[in-house]
């Protein structure tokens, strides 16, 4: 088979890990299949580096340099682990060090600039797949299996110039992959790719967004048609819930893309929106795994679910958010200025993530991120005079709680008992949202009782 391996940043956390990860992708090619890795950053690499550019920007000179030793012991660490006694090991520390580096120096300019552009920000993140990928490669060929390093860029996958959230060009990135990746198979190498990031045609390094590691691999996936994108992460699959807030969670076999989008939209962690929507349109089957425990079956993400299972197949918790609610924006007479309402946002790149409004009380109610709150009521504060609206108020004490399931379309009665159960909570329901698409129904609580709703709904279907 032809298979695509994504280890995420907790499957090569260190020196360790590493070696484990290098160990089945041999054991994979010892049953005869083809295999091309795709590495995220060590860790909470990419954590650290965005820290290391706050302390640069705000003079913090101890802060760096602290944090940069950090990074350089976890690295250096794992290269000995991997290669120890082994003949490759100068080589991969001199590529190490050159690379610390050279981010040293690039760090040191924004220290002295106080100053860090977003095409730099990029450069910076880029470092963290670079190392690790490197590292990776080195210890694939201390295992005696032919590697061969390559950044996205190398790999095929060219994107536009929105550092920070690039966007691959599509058909040429798929031409680029399928050219460069599917000689390396044919030869027997391991195209080991990092994650993550790309690059624009005229050469810089982009990255992808949060999380965007999934998405190389798909890519990747897509360009070579691979039987299956495997991301290995640190649990048996994706859950029924979040395992840090609700007790006795499952494995949830299977689930078709649109499920899985829905899931990765509302950010259930270790799945990325743009992963699933590039593996829908390749036709690729995805499925996560957990490197501690590779026997497991994990998840397969495919055209289809499994009619078998409940109605209800997550229940997610997104924090972070806030609801913005205008007041009067809607009132009888003035069509178009919930369009408008939604435009003045959209036009300062904030995204809308839910909206509902009601008639009756001709109000508007909105939910973005947090951290982009206050610009969104600026937002509509200005280019809305205050005749037109009766006021704005924001929240920022909320959660959104929402409930995947492909099994939800066509079944009369769910959304009575998804809030019936939230009820018997004595938990108060602030907005309510359910998507065209009918996979999910969600709603927004005070944050202190998010966890709870979360945990009645996943009771309540029986979930656990
Ligand atoms: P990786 O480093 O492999 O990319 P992530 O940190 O992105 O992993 O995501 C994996 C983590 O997401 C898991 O350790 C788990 O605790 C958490 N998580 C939260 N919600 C879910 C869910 N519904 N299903 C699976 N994992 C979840
Ligand atoms: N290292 C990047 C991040 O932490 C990408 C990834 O892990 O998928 O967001
Ligand atoms: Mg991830």
């Amino acid at each position: 088979m032809r298979l695509v391996f994504k280890f995420g940043g907790t499957s090569l956390g260190d020196g360790e890990r590493i070696r484990n990860a290098c160990n089945i992708v041999r054991s994979y090619r010892e049953r005869g299949d083809n295999i091309v890795v795709v590495c995220s950053a060590m860790g909470d690499t990419t954590d650290i580096l965005l820290e290391l550019m706050d302390s640069a920007v705000r003079g913090e000179r101890g802060r760096l340099e602290d944090g940069l030793e950090r990074l350089r012991s976890a690295h250096i660490e794992a290269v000995e682990y991997v290669l120890r006694g082994d003949g490759l090991k100068s080589e991969a520390l001199k590529v190490i060090e050159e690379r610390l580096s050279d981010l040293t120096h690039i760090l040191s300019s924004i220290y002295f600039l106080r100053e860090v552009t977003p095409r730099t920000r990029d450069l910076v993140l880029s470092f963290g797949e670079r190392l690790s990928t490197w590292i990776f490669t080195c210890a694939l060929r201390g295992l005696g299996i032919a590697a061969k390093y390559l950044e996205g860029g190398d790999a095929g996958i060219i994107t536009d110039s929105d550092f920070g959230y690039a966007t691959p060009l599509m058909e040429e990135t798929l031409n680029n992959i399928k050219n460069t990746i599917l000689p390396l198979l044919g030869q027997g190498v391991v195209p080991v790719v990092t994650g993550f990031i790309g690059r624009t045609r005229d050469g810089a390094i982009t990255t992808l967004g949060r999380g965007g590691s999934d998405f190389t691999a798909t890519l990747l996936g897509s360009g070579i048609k691979a039987d299956e994108v495997v991301l290995w992460s640190d649990v048996d699959g994706l859950l029924t819930a979040d395992p840090r807030i609700v007790r006795g969670v499952k494995v949830i076999p299977q689930l078709s893309y649109e499920e899985a989008l829905e899931m990765a939209v509302f950010g259930a962690k270790g799945l990325h929106p743009r992963a699933i929507e590039a593996a829908q349109n390749g036709g690729v089957k995805v499925r996560i795994k957990n490197t501690f425990n590779p026997s497991a079956p994990g998840t397969l993400i495919t055209d289809r679910g499994l009619s078998t299972d409940s109605v209800v197949k997550g229940v997610l918790l997104v924090r972070d958010v806030a609801m913005i609610t205008v007041r009067g924006a809607t009132a009888v007479g003035k069509p178009g200025s919930a369009a408008r309402i939604l435009q003045s946002i959209s036009s300062r790149g904030i995204n809308v993530m839910m909206i509902s409004q009601s008639v009756s009380e001709s109000s508007i109610s909105l939910i973005v991120r947090r951290e982009s709150a206050d610009a969104a009521l600026e937002a509509i504060r200005d280019s809305n005079p205050p005749s037109l609206i009766r006021g704005v108020e924001c929240e920022k004490d909320v959660v959104v709680v929402a409930v995947v399931g492909e099994g939800m379309k066509g079944t009369p009665g769910v959304a009575s008992r998804v809030f019936g159960a939230v009820a018997r909570r004595g938990i108060n329901v602030r907005m309510i949202a359910q998507g065209s698409s009918e996979l999910n129904i969600s709603f927004v609580v005070k944050e202190a009782d998010g966890v709870e709703a979360v945990r009645a709904i996943h009771e309540d279907y029986g979930l656990g």
